[in-house]
């Protein structure tokens, strides 16, 4: 019996995953609510459109003219709304998806009450199925959005229709009630494991396992698609560390691998949040530090990065972590990937043909 009840509450909390997996897809679920709404309003705007429009010539809508002209203004200021929300720092998706739930279900009360007081509330009902098969949100924050709601449709319902026709609506919307919040349950969690599922899926093709940084591919993927852009700058840094074979050698290959993640770690603390890094094998990876970069402030970073790196010790405290850096500047040294990270690649070469333990530019490659 316990345990039934603790799988319900789960899966009335968090659609049956646990508490961190939830926390973990919860950008997912908001960028769905988010594209989800916003087309379904689109939609509806469309359609007040269509039947404004259509009132001027057919009488029997000529009535609620003003009502479709009102609810396709709400529908356009909210998806205005949902556009500026996207960007800004607090995500305001569930706030707004809530407040078009409620213009909805605030136009069919209205509809179903006020201007036919001597029909059924059909179109509330229709909206009280829909709304929740549209959104992935917690089913009890659902269940509790229809409880005021519902209570409130009853509470107008009978203060304005006639009896029976009242106690009619109120036991159909409080069945269909029931009904969207059991197809909500199912559907939450049907929605919040495929999108964990996928996410898993993700991670696994992109990042790498033994650092878990980015792959390669993912890594070139990425860049391609955010910032090789015409507008854009950045500056992409090839990393090797410095007689690695040494350190698998001495010390063996389960040793060389744990190095490895020590030093990814050292770049991914050295590294902003916006910046990516990627391992492309061995013990060679790629920063990508998008933006425009002063020369000196660019070299205390790389010199941070150094010296952050060479305090990694292995167990005699002989070895130090040194590693060499290829550097190449887009657009300056590249307009596409390839040419990049082939100057960066010129770049690191000489770096370690120098002497290893440095950094070098791609722009400096003529001196000698
Ligand atoms: P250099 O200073 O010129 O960079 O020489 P290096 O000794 O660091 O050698 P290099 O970068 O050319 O080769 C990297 C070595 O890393 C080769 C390979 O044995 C080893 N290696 C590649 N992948 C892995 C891995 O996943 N784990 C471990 N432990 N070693 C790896
Ligand atoms: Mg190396």
């Amino acid at each position: 019996m316990k345990k039934t009840i603790n799988l319900l509450v789960s899966y009335f909390l968090y659609g049956g995953i646990s508490r961190d997996e939830y926390k973990s897809i919860q950008h997912e679920i908001q960028e769905s609510n988010r594209v989800t709404v916003q087309t379904t309003l689109s939609i509806v705007s469309a359609l007040f459109a269509g039947l404004y429009v259509f009132s001027f010539f057919l009488p029997e809508l000529s009535l609620h003219s003003h009502l479709y002209f009102m609810n396709g203004i709400v529908c356009v200021v909210i998806t205005l709304c949902f556009s500026f929300s996207k960007n800004r720092q607090r995500n305001y998706t569930l706030l707004l998806c809530y407040l078009t739930m409620t213009v909805m279900f605030a136009y069919a009360a209205y509809l179903g009450i006020f201007l036919s007081p001597v029909t059924s509330a059909t179109t509330f009902c229709l909206i009280l199925v829909l709304a929740p098969i549209l959104l992935i949100e917690k089913t009890w924050r659902i269940a509790l959005y229809y409880v005021i709601v519902v209570a409130a449709f009853i509470w107008l319902v009978f203060q304005k229709k006639a009896y029976s026709l009242a106690f009619n609506d109120s036991v159909n919307v409080i069945c269909v009630a029931v009904l969207g919040i059991m197809a909500h349950l199912y559907l939450f969690r049907t929605k919040v494991c495929e999108i964990l599922l996928r996410k898993q899926l993700e991670s696994e093709r992109d990042l790498d396992q033994l650092t878990g940084c980015l792959t390669k591919k993912a890594f070139i993927a990425k860049l391609n698609r955010q910032y090789l852009t015409r507008h854009s700058s950045g500056v992409l840094i090839l990393l090797d560390l410095d007689h690695f074979k040494v350190i698998n050698d001495t010390y063996g290959h389960l040793f060389g691998d744990m190095v490895i993640r020590t030093m990814c770690e050292c770049i991914c603390q050295s590294v902003r949040s916006g910046d990516m890094v990627g391992r492309f094998g061995g013990d060679e990876f790629l920063i990508w530090l998008p933006g425009k970069w002063e020369r000196s402030i660019l070299e205390n970073r790389l010199q941070a990065l150094m010296k952050k790196l060479y305090t990694v010790e292995t167990p005699d405290a002989i070895q130090k972590l040194e590693v060499s850096l290829g550097i190449a500047l887009f657009p300056n040294h590249g307009t596409d990937y390839e040419t990049l990270f082939d100057n960066a690649d010129k770049a690191l070469y000489a770096a370690k043909h120098r002497g290893r333990n440095r950094y070098v530019f791609y722009s400096d490659l003529s001196e000698t």
